[in-house]
């Protein structure tokens, strides 16, 4: 039978020359965007134009009701799927919230946890994202968890600070093992849907803090082997850029993965 693809050994590095690289993650979130039938022709269209990009790995983010179809649309391709939220409790009485297993259970092999949407429309704090972060690795789901300042917090110089606190407060508890199975997202909330993207340099800079905290807290080894996406107004135009900075290993994209022609431009950047 099959292994379901979270457990799966997972080829974090690619061998570039002599040089270990982490493998690039290009991940879309759909947010509330696409259809069940929209979903399958995105799919549908989006799997020639990535078959061959061995160089990243490829993830979808649909609506929860849009799961089931990603996941089917993508059989045997190198697409993942990812749902965008859920809760810690394995069931329950939570009106509107969906399981890890619920996920799994409709082809999710993802999640995206602590999305600033989530954090700032349900005011989600960084106490529920640590206990979604912890269900999701509980449930073999790979959780890429989004950190980021607002433009208050970032002009008010507490850029470094703010990312610390959701960084140490989002991961408390998490052993050496549970943290070499996630994905980090930089996302400035000042750069997501605005058109406004954090200049390379000024991502890599946060990117590099954040390497920093993962090695304070789980060492070199465990920090040098996580992946770090930016997200924020990622586009074709200017993923390059992005992804020329060593400290920069993927993108969480928005707006410009909404059509297969764009993301896959994105995708296929190199
Ligand atoms: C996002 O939704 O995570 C995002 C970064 O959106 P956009 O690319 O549209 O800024």
């Amino acid at each position: 039978m099959a292994l379901p693809y979270s457990r799966l050994p997972i080829p974090y590095f690619l061998f570039d020359g002599h040089r270990k690289m982490r493998k690039p993650v290009i991940a879309g979130n759909w947010k509330m965007y696409k259809t069940i039938a929209e979903t399958s022709a995105f799919v549908r269209d989006l799997r020639p134009l990535v078959a061959k990009s061995d160089h990243c790995e490829v993830i979808v983010a649909p609506p929860f009701t849009s799961l089931r179809a990603a996941a089917d649309a993508a059989r045997g391709s190198n697409i993942a799927v990812a749902g965008q939220d859920v809760h810690w409790d394995p069931e329950g009485a939570h009106t509107g919230d969906i399981s890890t297993r619920m996920l799994m259970d409709a082809g999710a092999t993802h999640v995206i946890i602590g999305h600033s949407e989530r954090r700032h429309d349900h005011d989600e704090t960084d106490e529920q994202v640590n206990r979604k972060l912890k269900a999701a690795l509980a449930a073999s789901l790979l959780p890429i968890v989004c950190v980021g300042e607002t433009l208050e917090e970032r002009e008010a110089g507490r850029t470094a600070e703010v990312l610390e606190r959701q960084f140490t407060r989002g991961l408390i508890g998490l052993t050496g093992p549970e943290f070499s199975r996630i994905i980090i997202a930089y996302e400035p909330v000042w750069a997501i849907g605005t058109g406004r993207t954090a200049t390379p340099e000024m991502a890599a800079e946060s990117h590099a803090q954040l390497r920093r905290l993962a090695a304070a807290r789980f060492g070199d080894v465990a920090a040098d082997q996580v992946r770090i996406l930016y997200g924020g107004s990622v586009k074709p135009e200017n993923i390059r850029g992005l992804m020329a900075q060593r400290e920069i290993d993927g993108a969480l994209v928005g707006g410009a993965s909404l059509k297969a022609e764009s993301f896959a431009a994105i995708v296929n950047y190199r």
